[in-house]
């Protein structure tokens, strides 16, 4: 098969191996301009490069197949998440397509039962349209996950901590049984990052990002990405994102590229936050139910004391009271903005039920427990004691009615 020689390149000459990812961040992807030795990888806003000769290149022929800004981009993920290669794509959703297109007709993929709404959403449109069979099936149970599993069985579809309800999978447990089986172990890890957790420690074959999300954590850019372990899984990537159309604009990479130069800080700023807030929201009267794997409360804490190298920014919470006190709530913070998204450095505040998961099976929204009265929240880096602040304005004002 074709190897791109940029790619040959970068697998032979890694050195980041040894470097810790605060280093990795800063470092990778940088120093691109042998032209005047800009420290600062430019944009490559071109769509085509002129040939040296026939049939010889710098490395790049057309920007849909290959870009350097694109490319800088790339090296730096599969860098902080320690696969063999990345490929940068359009969207998350765009990523989730991509690793898709990997499987046939007839294959039978196991997917988390609430996974990203978009995911479900996708798969379910597979199935209907090229009859790919997917099960989704509580991953917690690893004897219901054993008992889905059937010989066209490609690949587990994980999710770890899940949206919006934050439940914990065992990503090692789940892999060996996509092992036992000559399946591939896919892991979405746009939740926590390659700061908070590393899915090819625990035995994931890829691994799936929105970088619109943490990864850029700006809230200005659309992102996604495809990180393989091997690069025999990196070749296949390539050429599904290139044939599919869909990999990312120089611009987007090159915002992309200056938001992970402060992922490490960013990270440790929204867990700050987050624990608080979800401590404040703990002991509240009017909160029914806190979702956050940081606390000791929650089911899966253990586990995600074992996988994960942090909680991460996301807080979900169910309200007591009806869709009245969950509508004051929504409409009366003024930190937190009524939005959809999440990761980046602002605080958000969303509906589940009737925004980020509306597109979702309510059969199977039902099923996984996520009913009109959570709330999710994505902490930003703003000031702990500000934003709880704002809370507790919006949960009096309900309290009140
Ligand atoms: C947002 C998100 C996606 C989809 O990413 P887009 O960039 O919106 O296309 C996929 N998975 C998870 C977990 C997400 O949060």
């Amino acid at each position: 098969m074709f190897v791109h020689p940029a790619f040959l390149n970068f697998v032979v000459k890694r050195k980041e191996k040894h470097m810790k990812l605060s280093t990795i961040a800063v470092h990778t992807g940088v120093n691109k301009d042998s032209a005047y030795n800009s420290v600062i990888t430019p944009i490559y806003q071109t769509s085509t490069f002129r040939f040296e000769d026939i049939g010889t290149t710098k490395g790049y022929d057309y920007t849909r197949s290959g870009n350097p800004t694109r490319r800088a981009l790339e090296e730096s993920i599969a860098a902080l998440e320690g696969g063999a290669d990345a490929s940068v794509v359009a969207t998350g959703m765009g990523a989730v397509t991509t690793t898709l297109t990997l499987f046939k007709t007839g294959d039978h993929i196991v997917c988390t039962d609430d996974c990203y709404g978009g995911t479900e959403r996708l798969l379910r449109t597979y199935a209907e349209h090229f009859g790919l069979r997917v099960s989704h099936v509580n991953m917690r149970d690893l004897a219901a996950v054993r008992a889905c599993v059937t010989p066209a069985t490609r690949a587990l579809w994980i999710e770890t901590p899940s949206n919006p309800l934050l439940n914990v999978v065992d990503i090692q447990a789940l892999s060996d049984i996509a092992h036992e089986h000559g399946a591939l172990s896919i892991v979405d890890n746009t939740f926590l990052s390659p700061v908070n957790q590393r899915p090819f420690d625990f035995g994931a074959d890829l691994i799936v990002h929105s970088t619109t999300k943490y990864l850029n954590g700006h809230s200005d850019v659309v992102g996604g990405a495809v990180v393989s372990r091997t690069p025999e899984l990196a070749e296949k990537v390539k050429y599904l994102s290139n044939a599919l159309g869909i990999t990312a604009a120089p611009f987007d990479c090159w915002l992309t590229l200056r938001g992970i130069k402060t992922l490490i800080p960013r990270m440790k700023e929204h867990e700050h936050n987050a624990r608080k807030v979800a401590e404040y929201l703990a002991v509240h009267p009017l909160v029914a139910r806190v979702f956050y794997p940081g606390l000791a409360a929650h089911p899966d804490h253990a586990l995600a004391l074992k996988q994960q190298k942090g909680f991460g920014g996301m807080v979900s919470f169910e309200l007591k009271g009806g869709r009245e006190a969950v509508n004051t709530v929504l409409r009366s913070t003024t930190l937190f903005a009524l939005a959809e998204s999440l990761g980046g450095i602002e605080s958000l505040i969303e509906h589940p039920a009737s925004m980020s998961h509306a597109s979702m099976d309510p059969a199977l929204r039902e099923k996984v427990g996520l009913n009109d009265r959570v709330i999710r929240l994505s902490v930003g880096i703003e000031d702990a004691d500000d934003l709880i602040a704002d809370l507790d304005a919006a949960l009096r004002s309900a309290a009140t009615q």
